[in-house]
């Protein structure tokens, strides 16, 4: 079963959440502050040179 992350935008925690049906929208709240306003991040693992805008790894050059 697929189990994605997700974070909240209101307390900024990262959770787990089982999702069982990626076609209806599951009602996902943060289970530390309960707050509905969470969004959905991707697992480190497994991603090989993926790009992305928003990252919370800091790159420095040289
Ligand atoms: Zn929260």
């Amino acid at each position: 079963m697929p189990i994605y992350e997700y974070v909240c935008n209101s307390c900024g925690k990262k959770f787990s959440q089982l999702v069982l049906s990626l076609e209806d929208k599951q009602d996902i709240r943060c289970p530390h502050c309960g707050s509905e306003d969470v969004k959905r991040v991707f697992s480190p693992f497994g991603s090989l040179g993926a790009s992305s805008g928003s990252g919370g790894s800091c790159t420095s050059f040289g």
